[in-house]
């Protein structure tokens, strides 16, 4: 087959030439700018179901899925319903509604991990009041987080190891203060030595541990109950939480994510993406005698304008009602399931060095023959750049994936059969290419 043209970016370049004029990047989130890949971004138009139209007019089977809160697809009929419903009595109001009740009973009913729970704008937004609740509630400081887990844009996340086994952690963004950085330990994961050293040189001291439900953002780390299992036990022996951010488990690996996935109970839980249903929608729960900590019950402060708006609240409420159907996760995950298996088959078949990690319908094409990666540092970053040709020839074969080697795809209930067919046949070509 050999390396296909690219596609035509005519239009989508002259809108990003414009979009650079207006924004950092010409972007309003920096992976979008196609740095770690070949070309322009695409602009999209629109879609529909497994299906991504950018302005050019090119055609994609979409992986990406707005990076994972499309678990049903695009432009489902019944959150665009929904949605036209609740706008048509206006767009917000600050003020309680019964949406915000009715998509809090349809969690709280599904999901025995939290008893309470509390709606944000955003992943970023959960996450930076869980740490707050649990720093409220524990009246300690620190926080230890694992090298390779992303929880959003907060100042106490922004942070990345320094060198040595536990060490404070050194920040990964200009502009958060060093003294911030300081209260944030980072360790590598599955190291349960490196743990329970910091848990030894900041004894007392440490708030909350807090890990993604599993770690999506760079690569997939896959971790083992057991691990978990100890997280769990050292944090309780230590009085500290336990907090699961599960902005992409969540709802994406069964209604109860993570939690139920291994059936560990941590403290307190965040979400973000699916339970909004393509709309700003976050939330953090945790028990009722947690949660009474939040302000206006208790006294650690989180508010927002648009905070439950009733727009998200029903986009939300749709998606989730179609998930909570018995057997959706089980079709999902199965159809996943072969897909993946598929492509490690040809592969494998092919020799090439390329291992598929996946869980539920979450994925990673990995250039590695690795039969585990779980660490941040096992991702070989030479390996990463395969991926660029891999993207491209995906793009012109009518493929989208995220536009970096350390993102990983999700599988939508919109991605039929013939769909994944197509795409499956478009990435053994892509592949061919890669090792050509
Ligand atoms: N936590 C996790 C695990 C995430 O994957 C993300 C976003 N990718 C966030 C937090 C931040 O969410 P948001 O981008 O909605 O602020």
């Amino acid at each position: 087959a050999g390396a296909k043209p690219d596609i035509s970016r005519e239009k989508s370049s002259v809108l990003f030439e414009k979009a650079k004029k207006y924004f950092p990047g010409g972007v309003n989130s920096p992976v979008r700018a196609f740095k770690s890949v070949y070309g322009t971004p695409l602009f999209i138009e629109k879609g529909d179901g497994c299906f991504l139209w950018d302005v050019d007019g090119n055609q994609f089977i979409d992986f990406c899925c707005s990076w994972g809160p499309l678990i049903l697809g695009h432009n489902h009929s019944k959150i665009k319903e929904a949605v036209t419903i609740a706008l048509e009595k206006g767009l917000s109001f600050g003020a309680p509604t019964a949406l915000e009740n009715e998509l809090a009973e349809l969690i709280l009913k599904h999901n025995k991990y939290i008893e309470r729970l509390r709606f944000v704008s955003s992943g970023t937004e959960a996450v930076m009041s869980a740490i707050r609740l649990a720093r409220g509630y524990t009246k300690r400081d620190k926080i230890i987080k694992f090298e390779g887990c992303y929880h959003g844009h907060s100042d106490a996340l922004l942070v990345k190891a320094g060198s040595g086994l536990v060490t404070f952690g050194e920040t990964s963004s200009l502009g958060v203060p060093k003294a911030f950085a300081n209260e944030t330990i980072v360790v590598g994961l599955n190291d349960k030595e490196a743990l329970s050293k910091a848990f030894e040189d900041f004894k007392g001291e440490i708030a909350a541990v807090i890990i993604e439900g599993v770690p999506a953002n760079n690569g997939l780390l896959l971790q083992s109950k057991e691990y978990i299992q100890f997280l769990r036990e050292i944090t309780q022996t230590h009085g500290s939480l336990l907090i699961f951010d599960e902005v992409i488990t969540g709802f994406r690996l069964g209604f109860e994510g993570a939690a139920a996935y291994y059936g560990i109970q941590p403290d307190i839980l965040t979400y973000g993406k699916i339970i909004g249903g393509g709309m700003p929608v976050g939330a953090y729960g945790a028990s009722a005698e947690l949660m009474s900590y939040i302000s206006p019950d208790g006294g650690v402060y989180q508010a927002g304008t648009l905070s439950g708006n009733p727009v998200a609240m029903a986009a939300g409420i749709a998606q989730l009602t179609e998930l909570s159907k018995a057997g959706f996760y089980k079709d999902l995950n199965k159809k996943t399931e072969e897909f993946v298996t598929a492509i490690q088959r040809y592969v494998s078949a092919k020799n090439y060095k390329v291992t598929l990690f996946h869980v539920a319908s979450i994925f990673w094409i990995a250039f590695t023959d690795q039969e585990q990666i779980q660490t941040a540092c096992a991702i070989d970053p030479k390996s990463i750049e395969k991926y660029k040709i891999l993207h491209r020839e995906l793009l012109n074969r009518g493929v989208y994936l995220g536009p970096s080697g350390y993102e990983v795809g999700f599988v939508s209930a919109a991605h039929t059969k013939i769909e994944l067919e197509k795409a499956k046949r478009a990435i053994f070509e892509s592949l061919d290419v890669v090792f050509s």
